[in-house]
C-alpha cells in the first residue's frame, strides 16, 4: 500500500485494559465484547490478544465462524441469538452459546431436537426496551426455559442498561430493581454491566460483566478521561502530510470554500479523509497532531484528504507524521467535534487502510 495512512493497534494496551477490567471487578468473569470487527480493531487479532477473557460476545454467526476458523476455543456468545431456526445447526457445530430475547427464539428451541443442550443466556428487558423478554409474563417464560430439553439447566440471566454512562439517571436503579425481582429464586449466573457500569456502578458487577469500549482504551463516560481511568488507547489512526500550501490572508481552503485564512499561513494536506472513516462532520478546529504538536482541521474533510492549519508547526514538511486519533489524542475528543460517539468512529475505520500491530 503506497498510501501513507494506517491504523496502528497496540496489543499491550489491549491486554492492559483487560487487566483493568479485572482490577475494577475482581469477582466477575469477563465476556469481552468484540462485535463489529472488535469495534474496528480486527476481530481475530483482538480475540488472539485477549486470550485471557472468559468468553467473547459477538453480534452474529459470521463473526463466531471467523473466530472458530482461527482456532479460537474460548466460549463465544451470540449476543442477538439466532435469527432463523437453521442457524441452530451451526450454533451446535461451532459450540456457541446464545442469548435468547424473544418468543420466536424460545419456540425454535422448543421445536427442534439438538444433539446436546445449549448454554443459553436469557435476556430480560428491564427498561431499555430494545432486546429482551418483557417483565409481564417473565415467570412463564423462565418456566419454559427451565423445561426446554435443548437448554442447559444452568441457563443464565442477563439484562442491558440504557443509561449506565450517566451517574444520576433514575432509570438505572429502576432497571436494577426489576432485574433483581426477576432473578429472585433463580440460582443461576447473571450479567448486567457494560463498560460504563463496570466503571460507574460496582453494584452491577455480577457473575459476568460485558465490557466493550473500555477494552479499546476509550472512556464510556463523557466527563471521565480514559487516562484518569488508567485505560490506554489501543487504536491510532495516522497518516502523513502530502502537501503544504503557503496561503495569503483571505484565501479559502477546500470544498465549498467554507474556511478562509485569517492571515498569511501554511496549510497542510493530510492523506486521509472520510473514505478512511474520518468523520466528514468534524468541524473546523478539530485537533490533529502534526509531529506530536496539536494543530487543527480547517475546512471540510474530503474523501481522501484533510486540510490542516499549520501555524503551530511552521517547520512541518511533506512526509511528516499526522495523528488523527489515538495515543495523546483521544478519539473521545474527535467524536465531540464531529457530534458523534467514539464507538461510531472506531467501528467506522475502513478496511482499505493498512493495519499494523505493536506489542
Ligand atoms: C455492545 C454490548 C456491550 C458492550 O458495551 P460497551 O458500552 O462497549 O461496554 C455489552 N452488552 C451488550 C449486550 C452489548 O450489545
Amino acid at each position: 500500500m503506497t498510501r501513507p495512512s494506517r491504523v496502528v493497534i497496540d496489543k499491550q494496551a489491549l491486554k492492559h485494559n483487560l487487566q483493568r477490567v479485572r482490577e475494577l471487578a475482581p469477582n466477575s468473569k469477563i465476556m469481552a465484547i468484540i462485535k463489529a470487527d472488535a469495534y474496528g480493531h480486527g476481530l481475530v487479532r483482538v480475540a488472539n490478544t485477549l486470550s485471557d477473557a472468559d468468553a467473547f460476545g459477538v453480534a452474529c454467526l459470521e463473526e463466531a465462524e471467523q473466530l472458530r476458523a482461527a482456532s479460537i476455543t474460548t466460549p463465544i456468545v451470540l449476543l442477538e441469538g439466532p435469527h432463523k431456526a437453521v442457524e441452530l445447526i451451526s450454533i451446535v457445530q461451532l459450540q456457541l452459546e446464545i442469548v435468547i430475547h424473544n418468543a420466536f427464539q424460545l419456540e425454535i428451541l422448543e421445536q427442534t431436537t439438538l444433539e446436546k443442550p445449549l448454554q443459553v443466556w436469557v435476556k430480560i428487558d428491564t427498561g431499555m426496551h430494545r432486546l429482551g423478554f418483557p417483565l409481564d409474563n417473565i415467570r412463564d417464560i423462565l418456566k419454559r426455559v427451565a423445561d426446554c430439553k435443548n437448554i442447559k439447566s444452568s441457563f443464565r440471566l442477563m439484562t442491558h442498561l440504557a443509561t449506565a454512562n450517566e451517574q444520576n439517571n433514575p432509570l438505572t436503579q429502576i432497571q436494577l430493581e426489576n432485574f433483581k425481582q426477576v432473578c429472585d429464586g433463580f440460582d443461576v449466573e447473571k450479567t448486567i454491566a457494560n463498560s460504563a457500569a463496570v466503571i460507574g456502578f460496582p453494584e452491577t458487577h455480577a457473575d459476568w460483566n460485558r465490557p466493550g469500549l473500555m477494552l479499546y482504551g476509550v472512556s464510556p463516560i463523557a466527563d471521565r478521561h480514559a487516562h484518569e481511568l488508567n485505560l490506554k488507547p489501543v487504536m491510532t489512526l495516522e497518516s502523513e502530510l502530502i502537501s503544504i500550501q503557503n496561503l495569503k490572508k483571505g484565501e479559502p481552503v477546500g470544498y465549498g470554500a467554507t474556511w478562509r485564512c485569517p492571515e498569511d499561513m501554511p496549510v497542510g494536506v493530510v492523506a486521509a479523509g472520510y473514505g478512511d472513516g474520518f468523520p466528514r462532520h468534524a468541524k473546523s478546529g478539530t485537533p490533529v497532531l502534526v509531529n506530536d504538536v496539536r494543530c487543527s482541521l480547517i475546512g471540510r474533510a474530503s474523501m481522501d484528504m484533510l486540510t490542516i492549519d499549520l501555524r503551530n508547526q511552521p517547520q512541518a514538511k511533506v512526509g511528516d507524521r499526522v495523528v488523527l486519533w489515538g495515543e495523546s489524542l483521544p478519539v473521545e475528543e474527535i467524536a465531540q467535534y464531529a457530534d458523534t460517539i467514539p464507538y461510531e468512529l472506531l467501528c467506522g475505520v475502513h478496511k482499505r487502510l493498512e493495519f499494523i500491530e505493536h506489542g
